[in-house]
């Protein structure tokens, strides 16, 4: 008790995406110390993720890094690390960063953790067709998208240039629709003219979603917009045709007309969502509901039940059927800061998260957009419009906003993509990493293990000096070679005064 009245309100923010990040600025100027964990050191912006992958925007313009967002707020302490488990009882969160694990304590929490790639329990998927959550998704897709016509131009055989110049979107949401309109206009007009043995004219774009529309959550009048201007852009619509396989070289789908294969070697992935892996986590130590989509079912007032130190926000949060958009992590995360605030002042709490809905909007290619504002339905010339004005507004940093400009500038009234830039790193990293491990987490483990199995060794040694005659004493030594941690040889190099990590790292050498 006496160390809680110690030091100021502690706030544990996890997550810097839009819930996250306007709840720490929402919290700027209150008698609170705040930690803001995040995964990555930036912010992302999402909504334009699409424009990376299709090399319009470079990637430092959707994502700032956090410190300089909160350089001027002083009760904020930024830290780099993955949240990996909620101690509810001691008020604690247990991160995990490259090479480090630390805990946190908090007095209130807020949970902003967002939403992670879902592939409806098919996750082998992503190894072909990649999803579009990350930088590194934008960058792996950019990859595999440039990369694609510079192969299809390598290509004698024309079947394998079909196959090549085929694009394949899964989903036919805004993501899906915005990615399928930028690739049909990269090719049928950024990269026209610029290969000896190819025409990118040619290239197919296939959109493919289980349901009967394309962007269907924006009514009738705004859908059927849509797939006209996709049309016009040549691409290829298939409704109400579902996904049963994914490989390397094509994907096989059902439609109406029976099962079909579709020869692409690049595919991607824009169809569904699910909580992370830490909604779960959260959830069952707090004892809280989750829904279908794991998300965690909160209160009225975006606190976990039974916890009213715990909030959940934005995307990972369960309420009213509000849907995972940018505003609604905004304003819930905006929400419970207020909260907090009014907790702190003594003043009533636990009022229902109102949200208001400031509509949705999806470009359909360049200067063509459609915008759902209340009853006002937006489509063509002026609904671009809204979408950049309100991208703008929206997109961190003075220097972030300058420079997309020039960026959307040079791409939509000229025919450059300013950011085509690819490595084969990028191509191949998140299916090395996978087969590979994570590094760091490669030679924690090791360290550890070889850490316990030196103590055991040294444990072992001394119970035996203590008791036996010196005979036996090298028989117990010679037992533990057989430790699979490979520990003896790690005993050896603490005994000699090195450790054992260095021990292991010589011996990889
Ligand atoms: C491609 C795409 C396009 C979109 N387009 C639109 C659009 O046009 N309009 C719109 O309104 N919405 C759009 N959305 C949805 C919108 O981006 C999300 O609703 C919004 O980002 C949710 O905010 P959030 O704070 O809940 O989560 P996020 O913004 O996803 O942020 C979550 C943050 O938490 C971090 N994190 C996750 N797990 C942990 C952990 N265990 N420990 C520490 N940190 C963690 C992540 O690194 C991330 O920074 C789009 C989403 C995508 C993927």
């Amino acid at each position: 008790m006496a160390e809680r009245t110690a030091h100021r309100h502690r706030v544990v923010i996890v997550g810097a995406g839009f819930g996250g990040l306007f709840a720490a600025k929402a919290l700027k100027n209150a008698d609170v110390d705040i930690t803001l964990i995040n995964g990555t050191a930036y912010h992302l912006f999402q909504p334009l993720l699409y424009q990376v992958a299709t090399g319009i925007l470079s990637e430092g313009e959707i994502a700032p890094p956090i410190r300089e967002i909160v350089r001027k707020q002083d009760n904020i302490d930024v830290k780099l690390g993955w949240v990996t488990d909620v101690d509810v009882e001691a008020k604690k969160v247990k991160v995990t960063a490259p090479s480090i694990e630390y805990e946190v304590g908090y007095d209130t929490l807020i949970v902003g953790a967002g939403a992670s790639q879902s592939y409806f329990g098919n996750d082998h998927f992503a190894d072909h067709a990649p999803g579009m959550k990350s930088i590194d998704d934008a960058l792996e897709l950019r990859a595999r998208i440039f990369g694609a016509f510079e192969l299809a131009d390598l290509q004698q055989d024309p079947a394998d240039q079909e196959r090549w110049m085929t694009f394949v979107v899964v989903g036919a949401g805004p993501t899906g629709v915005e990615m399928a309109g930028q690739i049909a206009e990269l090719a049928h007009r950024n990269l026209a003219g610029q290969y000896k043995h190819i025409d990118p004219r040619k290239a197919r774009v296939i959109l493919i979603d289980a349901v009967d529309a394309v962007l269907k959550t924006f009514g009738d009048r705004l859908s059927t917009h849509a797939l006209r201007q996709l049309h016009l852009l040549g691409v290829e619509v298939e409704l109400e045709t579902k996904v049963v396989d994914v490989d390397a070289t094509g994907i096989e789908v059902e439609t109406k007309r029976g099962h079909e294969r579709i020869e692409s070697m690049t595919k991607m992935w824009a169809a569904g969502v699910a909580a992370p892996p830490l909604a779960r986590k959260l959830a069952e130590a707090a004892g809280a509901q989750t829904d279908r989509a794991g998300r965690i079912m909160v209160e009225p007032d975006c606190t976990l039940p039974g916890h009213p130190e715990i909030f959940a926000v934005g995307d990972m949060m369960s309420l009213d059927r509000l849907p995972g958009v940018a505003q609604v992590a905004i304003q819930s995360g905006r929400f419970a800061a207020d909260q907090i605030k009014r907790r702190l002042k003594g003043k009533e709490t636990g009022q229902k998260f109102q949200y208001f809905d400031k509509g949705s909007m999806a470009t359909v290619s360049r200067f063509n957009a459609v915008a759902s504002i209340g009853k006002i339905h937006l489509s063509g010339f002026i609904g671009w419009l809204m979408w950049l004005a309100v991208h703008l507004l929206y997109l961190v940093g003075f220097k972030n906003r300058f420079t997309a400009v020039v960026h959307w500038f040079v791409s939509f009234f000229g025919r450059g993509r300013s950011e085509r830039v690819s490595t084969f790193q990028q191509s191949y990293a998140r299916i090395a990493t996978r087969e590979y491990g994570d590094p760091f987490e490669r030679r924690r483990v090791e360290e550890a293990e070889a850490a316990a199995a030196a103590e055991k060794e040294a444990a072992a040694e001394k119970a035996v000096a203590g008791t036996t005659p010196s005979g036996t004493t090298v028989q117990a030594s010679s037992a533990s070679t057989a430790s699979p941690a490979g520990g003896t040889g790690a005993a050896a190099a603490a005994a000699k005064g090195g450790t054992p990590a260095k021990a292991k790292a010589a011996g990889r050498r």
